[in-house]
């Protein structure tokens, strides 16, 4: 099919892309806007292979305020709109050592301030709560070589969860199109148009004296050909720049691998039982748990009698240059054996000769300054990028931002009706409160 013209194109059909184009066509009812992506439906990239949890906690204000207001829309699909986006409260808990409990103290007491619900364990509740959890290490362990510290207590927290990333996307792509929005697949974006405000019709225009913009894209695939645009934008998540550094511009963005290792439970009752762990939330099962200090997190998945496992390392996990495809992308299970599991297994003893059924890689487009995503327009384009690995959690409030930035406001209205000075997430002139939460 032939492209065409468009008020707005949204390049990109992840969470980002998703919401954005919903939020864009429901402030628009009369725009013609189209969603494009390369592979065939919505949220087959990072946003289908990640975690997909959400939480609440965060010290800096901007991202409490791009999370909470998310989550507390998500909570309303699910809810009072009766969508089902595989939402699942089972919250946060963190595990902590003696001095984590310490140093977190003054943190966590800012963000009761502002609202944050905790709640604190001992290590006795904990150990009865979850009995294959060790809180006590016997002198002479690996534990020692290791820098180890015993669980002192947890901190959990209740306005966290899970939820379906495949679920939530294609909530937003069916309101998108009920609202007369355009999707196409298997349409990939070659190039971002450049042309001059006024054309001469030269050869080789736009010339350096010209004032140019973005005005589409051209694609291939089931659309091919131009597609012309008053707005382009890119939500193209960790393949932002191939777009834009052609053209001279940059999302100021670079990219890290992160890995999932799926443990199954059958075969270990310990698993099993600490799967189907009472008492935490009405699911049943353990909370999302991080471990200490080393950034391992432990998601129970009931539905597949397993645990997901990761750990979100930055320093000595390089950044890298983008494949084309995911699939590049292999997981190492020497991460697993080397990373994971000597931590796992002192902390719970009975993943000890647990290994992963399955594994898989995705990419974190990371904004490397302050981890909090970028939305700016420049020359005609709005880039929504550098969400660092938090997008399913903040998208609903990231895909009302970037509607506002492409309508040219000051301010977007997120859920619930806080209204965001949109300016905050310019790469230009940024003020947004940094994150102190690094646990
Ligand atoms: C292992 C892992 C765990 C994670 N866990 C969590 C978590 O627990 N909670 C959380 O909030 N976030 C988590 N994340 C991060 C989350 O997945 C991302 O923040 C989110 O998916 C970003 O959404 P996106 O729309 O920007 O990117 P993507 O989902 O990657 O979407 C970008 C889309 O652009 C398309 N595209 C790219 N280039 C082109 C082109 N030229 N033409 C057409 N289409 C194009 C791609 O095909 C893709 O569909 C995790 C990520 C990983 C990898």
């Amino acid at each position: 099919m032939p492209a065409g013209e468009y008020d707005v194109v949204v390049v990109g059909a992840g969470i980002l892309g998703c919401a954005s184009a919903y939020h864009i066509q429901r402030l628009n009812p009369g725009h013609r806007t189209l969603l494009i992506d390369r592979l065939p439906a919505a949220g087959q990239a990072n946003t289908g292979r990640s975690a997909a949890m959400f939480r609440n906690v965060f010290n800096s204000g901007d991202n409490r305020t791009l999370a909470d207001t998310s989550i507390d829309y998500y909570v309303h699909l699910a809810r009072e709109k009766d969508v089902d986006i595989g939402l699942e409260m089972i919250g946060y808990l963190w595990l902590m050592d003696e001095r984590q409990l310490k140093e977190s103290a003054p943190q966590v007491q800012a963000m009761e301030r502002e609202g944050v619900e905790f709640r604190d364990y001992s290590a006795g509740e904990l150990k009865k709560m979850m009995p294959s959890l060790t809180t006590e290490f016997q002198p002479g362990g690996e534990h020692e070589l290791m820098g180890l510290e015993p669980v002192a207590g947890g901190l959990f927290a209740k306005k966290c969860g899970a939820l379906r990333p495949e679920k939530l996307v294609y909530h937003y792509v069916d309101e998108f199109v009920r609202l007369g929005g355009k999707v196409a697949f298997n349409t990939e974006a070659t190039e971002l148009l450049l042309e001059p405000d006024r054309k001469l019709g030269l050869e080789h225009e736009p010339f350096a004296w010209q004032e140019s913009r973005i005005t589409g894209v051209a694609v291939r695939g089931d659309l091919h050909g131009e597609i012309r645009s008053k707005r382009t934008v890119l939500a193209t998540g960790a393949w932002a720049n191939g777009l834009l550094e052609p053209r001279g511009m940059d999302s100021h963005t670079k990219a890290k691998k992160r890995q999932i290792f799926r443990v199954g439970t059958s075969g270990s009752p310990e698993l099993g039982g600490l799967l189907r762990t009472e008492g935490f939330s009405e699911h049943k099962t353990i909370p999302f748990v991080i471990l200490p200090r080393s950034g391992i997190y432990i998601k129970p998945v009931k539905s597949e009698n397993a645990f997901w496992l990761g750990c979100d390392e930055e320093v000595n996990r390089a950044y890298i240059d983008v494949p084309p495809e995911l699939d590049e992308l292999q997981p190492e299970a020497s991460h697993y054996e080397n990373n994971i599991r000597p931590v796992l297994k002192e902390y719970f003893p009975a993943f000890a000769g647990a290994r992963p059924s399955s594994m898989w890689a995705g990419l974190f487009g990371i904004n490397s300054i302050d981890h909090l995503p970028y939305v700016f327009a420049e020359s005609g384009v709005v880039v929504v990028a550098g969400d660092s690995g938090s997008g399913i959690m903040k998208g609903d409030a990231i895909g009302r931002i970037a509607a506002g930035v492409c309508e040219g406001s000051d301010e977007a209205r997120l859920y619930g009706g806080a209204s965001y000075s949109v300016g905050r997430l310019h790469y230009r002139d940024r003020k947004v409160e940094q994150e102190k939460w690094l646990l």
